[in-house]
């Protein structure tokens, strides 16, 4: 089970100066509360060039990667499977067969070798610096989530699982009697759920999402989030962020092919591309910060109508 982290939030709160732990506001501090941007990004692709199980899993089996995808691919075709149940039972069973144990601490262990494109460690500071300055509103948070198909346990073990307010990904169940079992799994479409979590703020998985929830008491509006994916399986992400008002960013291996990046955007999935270039100064950071400037400016406006709301009330 994955803690929030909150100690990521970046936020210039005139009370409590710069970084601040994120914290419910008060009903009677009474003041405008839809303040927190959040940015979420898958992995796979996104933040990592190679699914994350390449780095160290396959290779650990003596699985060659490509050929482990196509099998479990082709299976998952051939009995109707899901796709996802079908990789985490046979990443299992190949370990089983290899008379190799992996456990959950192997797993996290694992983490450490996960390859993130250029700049990734740096693009939440980098970001957090860009909005303490171009926010003129006092209280402005930046939240980072991640929503992903990979495991839980290898993401904690990546240097960037502190930068996240929250993770959503796939997870095992190790204390099943044979191989491990999937404990949850986190579909292309099931990723929409976690979205809506974010934006209704409920994101302890044991409570239901279902719930109506008119959208003035939604915590983060869609308005306020961009997300960041690499490709089709992020296509109903993308597609619930844009019909709710929300942003969406593609991005393609530099130096590679961009034309899926290309067909996302004439679409409509995205509203812009770049390649995975994190870096300071890059095409994505720059387009990045185009969004959140329309953001920042969007909190204003809200902001002041919420003011002459409460005036004439
Ligand atoms: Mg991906």
């Amino acid at each position: 089970m994955i803690e929030p982290n909150s100690d990521q939030e970046t936020s210039n709160d005139e009370e409590s100066g710069t970084h601040t732990r994120s914290k419910p506001r008060s009903a009677s501090k009474a003041g405008f509360e839809k303040k927190t941007m959040a940015l979420v990004y898958d992995f796979d692709g996104t933040l990592s060039p190679r699914p994350m199980q390449d780095y160290a899993f396959l290779p650990q089996i003596g699985q060659d990667a490509s050929a482990f995808w196509k099998e479990s691919n082709r299976l998952a075709k051939e009995q109707g499977a899901d796709s996802l149940i079908t990789y985490m039972h046979l990443l299992y069973k190949k370990a089983k067969e290899a008379g190799v144990r992996i456990d959950r601490d192997d797993l996290v262990a694992q983490g450490r070798n996960v390859e993130l494109y250029a700049g990734v460690e740096d693009w939440f500071d980098a970001l957090g610096d860009y909005v303490k300055l171009r926010a003129e509103s006092h209280g402005v948070g930046l939240r980072h989530y991640l929503i992903s198909s990979g495991l839980t346990e290898i993401i904690e073990g990546t240097r960037i699982y502190k930068r996240f307010h929250n993770v959503f990904a796939s997870e095992y169940w190790f204390e099943a009697y044979d191989l491990p079992y999937p404990k949850r799994v986190i579909t292309d479409t099931g990723k929409t759920q976690y979205l809506f979590r974010i934006n209704k703020g409920i994101e302890d998985l044991g409570n239901n999402i279902n719930q109506h929830m008119p959208e003035d008491a939604r915590p983060i509006p869609f308005f306020n989030m961009i997300y960041f994916g690499d490709g089709d399986t992020d296509v109903p992400s993308m597609a619930v962020m844009r019909k709710n008002g929300g942003h969406a960013v593609a991005v393609y291996p530099p130096g590679k092919a961009k034309k899926k990046c290309v067909d996302l955007f004439k679409a409509g999935r995205c509203d812009f591309f770049a390649p995975a270039d994190y870096r300071r100064g890059s095409e994505l950071f720059k387009r990045t910060c185009l969004l959140i400037d329309r953001i920042l400016a969007d909190i204003r406006v809200q902001e002041e109508k919420w003011r002459i709301g409460r005036e004439v009330r």
